[in-house]
């Protein structure tokens, strides 16, 4: 059965009869029809209807390396001849996860050297909130088990990533989160940064609000802090440089692990392999997923230091815990496919040295200044745009979201796929984009920002 049988009509329909979407509210969805995208190649999308599409998104946060690439499609193909699949439990294991993990530990920051696989990024942090317990019931400290984490974090979807997450709206539905879970502010300048704060002073006041956590619990009570080194789905919002080095000083303090999500960050997007690299973090764990793959096929790696890898050898006993698609041999082929081909065409360098500070001045000289922007940021091929009503005093537009929607609908009937997200403009594209396609997409966004005010004001 191939979908061009079908009309864009008749698949819509099909859709809203019998597809639950992600996060989409299904009344909603059943008036408006999906968007059919229906192909890729390079760093565009096209839908059914073959309209073009610049992706600012690279997917969902995913698609470093771009669309169409025939060579992870090969080894895709070649290891399903080979063998499609076998488990990595009881003492087994295939040899793509094997290589996969010796080449991670490689790009990985010295003191991480073992990685434990899933298929998504919620799956890895599940797996981060369990051995990090695990770690310290071994460690003879069982009650040293609070995490941790920052009020609009996004952590995954599951019950436990819902759980570490900060989303106010997810937890509503949660109906029950996994205890020993605190929330502690983010590091989010635009909006909580007071008068006259400098970004230095409000980087160690929101680290603090760490330490405050930690003390209010006790220390012997408290297992990690959990943080994405820049917060991606709440905004894109990258914390003062003081920020991480302080959050690290405090956590060495009281003992308590440092547990990066670099689901987004991971794999290129900030110039270096991990945001851990770029920001001079020394994690206990990095989960990791999205554009380890760059999206050809779902896999998610939890990197684990050496602190907690020697004690599960040391200590020994089983650890309860895994899923049948732990080390899948496509997944693990594809991965190390996708990596040679980072690898091979420099990608993270360019991002470092070119793409990533041209990216930078596009949007300060050619966004920045336009009457609904408040601010721009990006840290590598990673953006923001702020939208608001007063420059000045940075109101915001009623309704907390139709401003930015608007922009998003002008930019996508533009050509130009972006995300909203609150007040927020974010953007994350494949790391194959050149000063070119930069320009192109500043070009699109600008005109949709004009044609928002124009139905905003
Ligand atoms: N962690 C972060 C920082 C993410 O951005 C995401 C997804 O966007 C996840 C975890 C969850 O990953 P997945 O959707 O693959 O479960």
């Amino acid at each position: 059965m191939t979908y061009q049988n079908f009309s864009l009509n008749q698949l819509q329909d099909i859709d809203a009869a019998h597809h639950l979407h992600p996060f989409t509210d299904h009344k909603d969805l059943r008036g408006a029809g999906s968007r059919m995208i229906t192909r890729a190649d390079g760093p565009f999308i096209y839908d059914s209807e073959g309209k073009q599409i610049l992706d600012g998104m690279a997917g969902l946060w995913c698609v470093n390396v771009g669309y169409g690439r025939h060579e992870l499609a090969e080894a895709a193909y070649e290891q399903m001849k080979e063998l499609p699949y076998y488990n990595s439990f009881f003492r087994c294991t295939t040899p793509t996860p094997v290589l996969l993990s010796k080449k991670l530990a490689e790009v990985a920051p010295a003191h991480i050297n073992q990685v434990f696989y899933g298929s998504s990024g919620s799956e890895a942090n599940d797996t981060a909130l369990r051995l990090v317990r695990h770690y310290w019931a071994l460690e003879g400290k069982p009650e040293k088990n609070i995490i941790i984490s920052r009020h609009n974090a996004y952590h995954g979807s599951t019950v436990a990533g819902t759980s570490l997450g900060g989303m106010s709206a997810m937890q509503s539905q949660l109906g029950g989160a996994v205890p020993n879970i605190v929330h502690v502010m983010m590091p989010y300048a635009f909006e909580l940064a007071e008068p006259g704060e400098s970004d230095h002073d409000f980087g160690i006041r929101a680290a603090k609000a760490i330490e405050d956590a930690i003390l209010e619990a006790g220390p012997e009570n408290v297992a990690a802090f959990i943080g994405e080194p820049i917060m991606g789905a709440g905004g894109v919002k990258i914390p003062p440089a003081s920020y991480w080095p302080e959050v690290q000083r405090i956590c060495r303090k009281y003992d308590v692990l440092l547990m990066l999500d670099e689901v987004i960050t991971g794999y290129g997007r900030t110039g270096a392999w991990f945001a851990a690299q770029s920001m001079g973090i020394e994690p206990d764990t990095i989960t990791t997923a999205k554009a380890l793959t760059s999206g050809y096929q779902p896999l998610s790696a939890l990197l684990v230091g050496d602190r907690i890898a020697s004690a599960l050898v040391e200590k020994g006993g089983e650890f309860f815990h895994g899923y049948t698609y732990s080390g899948h041999p496509v997944a693990c082929a594809v991965a190390l496919a996708n990596l040679e081909i980072i690898e091979k065409e420099g990608l993270i360098e360019r991002v470092r040295d070119e793409t990533g500070p041209y990216f930078n001045k596009a949007l300060k000289e050619r966004i920045e200044g336009h009457p609904i922007v408040g601010e721009v940021r990006s840290f590598g091929l990673m953006g923001a745009i702020e939208i608001v009503k007063d420059k000045e005093s940075r109101a915001r537009f009623p309704d907390e979201g139709t401003a930015a929607v608007a922009v998003r609908d002008h930019a996508i009937a533009n050509g130009m796929m972006l995300r909203a997200t609150g007040d927020t403009m974010i953007l994350s594209p494949p790391l194959i984009w050149t000063r070119e396609t930069i320009d192109l997409a500043i070009e699109r966004i600008a005109k949709a920002l004009d044609l928002a005010e124009r139905d905003l004001r």
